[in-house]
């Protein structure tokens, strides 16, 4: 088997095996090959998992920022020194085309270390209050052991984005990938152990949502940290809510991207591509809503049409492709019943609408898909698909597409495409979601927070918003008198 790693677990700075748990196989999705076969974590392996991160966090804990931050900028250089080798593990883990992963994946965990790094070594300090003789200071102080666990869209990128603020500011952390895409946390608990993170720090342990529930309801763990679909979020938080346990959740969205009739066409088109097509379809902030105003339609969905027939599907390792196997069989059968669904609720299919037929009959295709005429009742226009399926809705004025983008449970992110800049901060304003872009789209650097609102979560990741997320404050009064008490 291609992928197979040492063992399924690391645990305590080592591989660490228990084939008394369920296998999972991992599967490549462009063939159906078996790459690996690991199984999850017994009931022991997370105890052993949480108490190795228990006992090796007060110390990490104790060391200066600096050293910290030290160890976690080798681990961003030896990820982009080993950037080709991470970025086709990440390709054989989720079908994501190489000329994708070799940019976005290992290259954007590799970023989220340096930040950290970077950081928390020029000071995530307290402040000073003066209070008139006496005085008080507060300081972050780390929650202590964190788990993270992630979806299977970007599996390296939501492992490091989670380890790093997790770690910088003095926590351990014990991480549970999907298990459609188990192999690629692995290696990043490697990479740090080789950039001298102290064993215990950062722990990788598989399973489903049978395992899940095992770290979040552990009375040890502080602090969960989910990216993941609402449902799983609802679950997750409640259990999370028994003991109080600090909660970040990256869910899903359904969200807004409104182009208005005086937008660069081109680019627009564009980013409504990058916004839909981009990892097969399968990110959570994709503005799989596009609204389009009425002037505009025909030019739109005329390039828009043009310039997604010439997309290349195919096989994910060839540098050419551009659009590579949904990550399993189960999603691609699920984004292919919101295809028909479409069809059959009286959508326009402009482009795309079944499997292609240049790509090998075991591996999880789907074409990319455009549908116009899509009303905000239809199913495709409120469910997420997670998929590539855009769906192109007409709009008439900017009230009426500001209450119509913002009819969704959804909270996650939101895009406008406009040249009249008063316009386009008017409406970012009014639109309910928590990262917005204007003029592009799904840009999300290290240095800018991310994540939702309303059902799309809480909780920032990125940014030094996310380190507040993974400590708390300590407020320390001091007093410089004689205590006055009146009895
Ligand atoms: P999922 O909710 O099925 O699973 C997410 C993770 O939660 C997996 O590791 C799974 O094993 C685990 N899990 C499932 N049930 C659990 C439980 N009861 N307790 C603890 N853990 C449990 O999601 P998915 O299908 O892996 O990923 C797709 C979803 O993730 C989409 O909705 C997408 O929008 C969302 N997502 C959000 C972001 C973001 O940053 N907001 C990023 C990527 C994906």
């Amino acid at each position: 088997m291609r992928a197979q790693p040492t063992a399924s677990h690391f645990i305590d700075g080592e591989y660490v095996e228990d084939d008394a748990g369920t296998v999972i196989e991992s599967l490549y999705p462009a063939t159906g090959e078996i790459i690996a076969r690991l199984y999850a974590a017994t009931p022991g392996i997370v105890e052993k998992a949480i108490a190795a991160a228990k006992r090796a966090q007060p110390e990490w804990a104790a060391m200066s920022p600096t050293a910290r931050g030290r160890i976690l900028k080798r681990a961003a250089d030896i990820m982009r020194e080993r950037n080709r080798e991470l970025s086709e593990l990440e390709t054989l883990d989720t079908g994501k085309p190489i000329q994708e992963t070799i940019v976005a994946d290992p290259t954007s965990g590799a970023d989220s270390f340096e930040f950290f790094g970077g950081v928390i070594a020029a000071g995530l300090n307290g402040s000073y209050i003066p209070l008139g003789g006496d005085f008080a200071y507060t300081k972050h102080v780390p929650l202590g052991v964190c788990v993270g666990i992630g979806a299977w869209n970007y599996p390296q990128q939501i492992a490091c984005w989670k380890a790093a603020p997790a770690l910088a500011a003095g926590n351990a952390m014990v991480f549970k990938p999907s298990e459609n895409t188990p192999l690629g946390a692995l290696k990043i608990a490697e990479i740090l152990i080789e950039a001298g993170l102290p064993k215990g720090l950062f722990n990788v342990i598989q399973g489903d949502r049978d395992t899940g529930p095992l770290l979040v309801n552990h009375p040890d763990v502080a602090k969960v940290s989910l990216t993941g679909s609402v449902p799983t979020g609802r679950k997750v938080a409640a259990a999370a809510a028994g003991n109080l346990k600090h909660v970040t959740m990256e869910l899903g969205g359904k969200s807004p991207l409104i182009v208005f009739d005086d937008a660069d066409i081109d680019s627009a088109v564009g980013g409504a591509m990058l916004g839909n097509f981009y990892s097969t379809g399968q990110v959570c902030s994709n503005g799989t809503r596009v609204f389009v105003q009425k002037g505009i339609k025909g030019e739109f969905l005329k390039r828009l049409k043009a310039r997604t027939e010439a997309m290349v599907i195919g096989d994910p390792m060839d540098d050419a492709t551009q659009i590579g196997p949904m990550v399993s069989w189960a999603q691609r059968e699920k984004v292919l019943d919101y295809i028909d669904k479409g069809k059959a609720e009286g959508a326009t299919l402009v482009v795309g609408g079944g499997i292609p037929n240049n790509v090998s009959g075991e591996g999880y295709y789907v074409q990319p898909t455009v549908f116009a005429d899509v009303t905000d009742e239809m199913t495709i226009a409120r469910e997420e698909i997670f998929g590539p399926v855009m769906c192109v809705l007409d709009f008439e004025d900017e009230a009426e597409v500001i209450a119509r983008g913002n009819a969704t449970e959804f909270g996650l992110a939101a895009g406008v495409f406009t040249s009249d800049m008063s316009r386009a901060h008017r409406v970012v304003d009014l639109l309910e979601a928590g990262t917005l872009w204007i003029n592009t789209y799904n840009l999300c650097p290290v240095e800018i927070p991310f994540g939702g609102s309303k059902q799309s979560g809480f909780g920032r990741e990125n940014s030094i918003a996310a380190l507040e997320h993974y400590s708390e404050l300590k407020t320390v009064y001091v007093g410089m008198g004689p205590v006055q008490a009146p009895y």
